[in-house]
């Protein structure tokens, strides 16, 4: 029997079109000349967020790198969400690549203070280095799957023009935040001026991110690539399947923001679980767990016997799960039968 694998939505497998295509895919060489899947793929990426140009990325922590290396110069200053993925799960690359100083901030569920981070933008000076960018994250990953508000988007905006900053948006799951929220993928885009996306989790292509934004950025992002190694050659192969992840796959997440809100709010009316199902908004589940009895591994090596795979939530406290395309209606009901037979 398979397990019920609710540990991320990266374990998407892809679908039997996206095989058939990947076989069947045009390609060129990507880097010496072009491919013309991948030049399809980035046309459709940008013309989806209303940006000029697109670059495919063998990862989205790749994208992200590109985007600060790009937008930012040493002895400049990054402002960061204090839970972000760019601050908190890509390996430093703030520090490590583009040497600038991140200023994590709290938020509320992934909304940042538009007054505090005004507050904390700096001019330049002798002292301090000069804030020029901003990283804003939607859906938030460690905030379990929460909606930013546009609203927030766009005051946070209107803080970067008075400014002069850049605002970058770690889109990962863009769709899923557009999906809960019915704002389209473009009314986020218009308030950033660059946003990475990821064809590789929900929307199960087996690799790749999109990056998108001004012509100009994304040329100078190209050598960006280039430089970290990111350069592929007949890469059509699997842009075909993120040709399909985009125009296929986005019309089904309100079915896994279903089973998670279903699963969450099962799992809330158990023992040693602290969840509040209403902020389920969209395909991530994260709870804290206090038991008397079980600790956060031995809870996770109980379902694993049970056929239900799922993480340990970042901190170590709590779990975490993600409903995605390869768990169904009876993943749901088998995870939460694990569930109630091990605390129930
Ligand atoms: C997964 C993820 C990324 C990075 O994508 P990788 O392809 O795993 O490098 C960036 N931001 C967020 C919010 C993510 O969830």
């Amino acid at each position: 029997m398979n397990p019920s694998d609710f540990r991320s939505d990266t374990v998407t497998r892809p679908t039997p079109e996206m095989r058939k295509a990947m076989a069947e895919a045009e390609v060129g060489d990507d880097v010496i000349g072009f491919d013309p899947t991948v030049q399809k793929l980035e046309a459709l990426a940008a013309e989806t967020m209303g940006k000029e140009a697109g670059l495919f990325c063998p990862s989205g922590t790749m994208g992200n790198s590109i985007a600060v290396k790009a937008w930012t110069q040493e002895l400049q200053e990054v402002i960061v969400e204090s839970r972000s993925h760019i601050f908190n799960l890509e390996s430093t690359h703030l520090t490590f690549i583009s040497r600038v100083t991140p200023r994590p901030l709290p938020s509320r569920r992934g909304a940042m203070d538009p007054a505090e981070v005004e507050h904390f933008v700096k001019k330049p000076n002798v002292h301090t280095p000069q804030t020029t960018l901003i990283c804003l994250e939607n859906t938030h990953n460690n905030w379990g799957g929460a909606v930013v508000p546009l609203e927030n988007f766009k005051a946070i905006r209107e803080v970067a023009v008075r400014h002069g900053l850049r605002v970058h948006l770690d889109g990962a799951r863009i769709f899923n935040a557009s999906t809960a929220s019915g704002v389209p993928v473009r009314g986020y885009a218009d308030e950033v001026d660059s946003v990475m996306f990821c064809l590789s989790k929900g929307l199960s292509a087996p690799i790749g991110s999109m990056l998108v934004g001004p012509k100009e950025f994304i040329e100078y992002g190209r050598r960006i690539r280039k430089a970290l190694g990111g350069g592929m050659r007949q890469v059509g192969v699997i842009a075909a399947a993120g040709l399909l992840a985009l125009t296929r796959m986005t019309g089904r997440l309100a079915e896994d923001h279903r089973r998670a809100r279903r699963l969450a709010e099962a799992l809330s009316a158990l023992p040693g679980i602290v969840l509040n199902p209403a902020e389920v908004e969209t395909n991530i589940i994260i709870f804290k767990f206090e038991h008397p009895g079980l600790t956060v591994p031995s809870l996770l090596s109980e379902l694993e016997k049970r056929g239900i795979r799922a993480l340990a939530a970042p901190g170590g406290v709590g779990i975490r799960m993600v409903t995605h395309k390869d768990v169904d209606d009876a993943d749901v009901d088998a995870a939460i039968g694990a569930f109630r037979d091990i605390l129930g």
